[in-house]
């Protein structure tokens, strides 16, 4: 194993000392890679040098008893070289093809699933929630476990038409990303004002710069500065919840769970897009959010059924088209999945130039 670093306070840290040595010594000198099987990559290096890739599932906030369990497999089983992925899997590289099947087992035994890789259904983009952020409206790891625990055997064979990524987000303006699927926390109710906090806590300039739609305005209320909002033109974004607490629109009832489906970031065979909502008013129904299981498994199944070899979802809804989506999933269409705002074309950076 290599030496414990010292903590570093800005910056990703220089990853060569911590590679596996087959890596450093052909950087960027490979010839070839292929997927031998779920959840195994294979490099062969320029050099004639190979190294096998190992990719297991994880539960992402891991005690450290989990941690020292996986790098004692790394020790044992593996050449004590491992990485983290952005989706919270560990990846094991081995230099001796021997190694991969005991490894695996290895793995196995403990209770880690090994897959993730090409047309898998690959590990849910996990967004902070309660645990580092203070904004959540759910809990994104209890989300990402129970839908993954469904999810188990889609992970560990190769069966979807293409790759899936799916995607949380515990609240409605920041993290996430796009995604196949995407799972995002719903507003549904304005923010109900703390006017007692406002003046303690909030910058009121800062609060109201940040309404998307201009719904805060300065108010007395009481004969002290606070805030009111417009609840007309609220689109109950909850972007000025952050910066000032006393905006409260988290709620147990009223704060909802939605399905997207559709976004991707790669621009393989067709370009990037952003994903379309396509369920609303879902239960934020803790711990196992079985209604949002449901309406993810729907879509997952149908596309596997109906997508060709190698369409991602977003291919496969433009070749049959949004009303067979509809039709195809059983989901239904409401007058809240039509997106009629006009402004949209002017305002939302939907290309990729860069405007200043
Ligand atoms: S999605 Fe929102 S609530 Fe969740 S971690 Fe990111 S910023 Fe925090
Ligand atoms: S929830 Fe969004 S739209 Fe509503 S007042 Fe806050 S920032 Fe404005």
């Amino acid at each position: 194993m290599a030496e414990m670093r010292p903590p570093i306070e800005s910056g990703a840290p220089d990853p060569m000392p911590f590679m596996h040595p087959v890596m450093v010594k052909n950087y960027g000198k490979w010839s070839f890679h292929s997927h031998p099987k779920p959840g195994v990559l294979y490099h062969r290096a320029e050099s004639g040098d190979e190294i096998w890739t190992v990719k297991a599932g994880t539960a992402r906030q891991m005690d450290h008893y989990t941690i020292h369990e996986l790098a004692d497999i790394a020790d044992q089983y593996g050449d004590g070289f491992v990485r983290f992925t952005a989706r919270s899997n560990i990846e094991y590289m081995v230099a001796d093809g021997a190694k991969v099947e005991p490894l695996i087992k290895a793995l196995n035994d403990k209770g880690y699933p090994i897959g993730g890789t090409a047309n898998s259904v690959s590990m849910i983009a996990h967004t902070q929630g309660f645990l580092h952020c203070d904004i959540p409206a759910t809990d994104a790891s209890g989300v990402v476990k129970a839908l993954m625990d469904e999810l188990y055997d889609d992970f560990i064979k190769c069966e979807m038409p293409n790759r899936v990524k799916l995607s949380t987000s515990c609240c409605e303006i920041n993290c996430g990303g796009q995604a196949d699927i995407a799972i995002i926390v719903q507003h549904t109710k304005p923010p109900k004002i703390n006017h007692d906090l406002v003046a303690n806590v909030c910058e009121r300039p800062s609060v109201v710069a940040r309404c998307p739609v201009a719904a805060i305005r300065p108010a007395l209320v009481n004969g002290k500065p606070s805030l009111e909002v417009d609840e007309k033109k609220c689109i109950c974004c909850g972007a000025c919840f952050p910066p000032c607490p006393p905006m409260q629109i988290n709620d147990p009832e009223h704060s909802k769970m939605a399905i997207w489906v559709g976004g991707k970031n790669s621009n393989a065979r067709s370009k990037p897009t952003f994903h379309k909502l396509v369920a609303a008013g879902l239960p934020n129904n803790a711990p196992r959010w079985p209604e949002v299981a449901e309406v993810v498994k729907k879509i997952l199944y149908t596309y596997k059924e109906d997508g060709k070899p190698w369409e991602r979802m977003i291919d496969w809804i433009d070749r049959i088209g949004w009303p067979a989506f509809f039709e195809k999933t059983g989901l239904p269409f409401t007058k809240y999945h039509i997106d009629n705002w006009r402004g949209g074309r002017a305002n939302l950076n939907a290309s990729a130039h860069i405007r200043f």
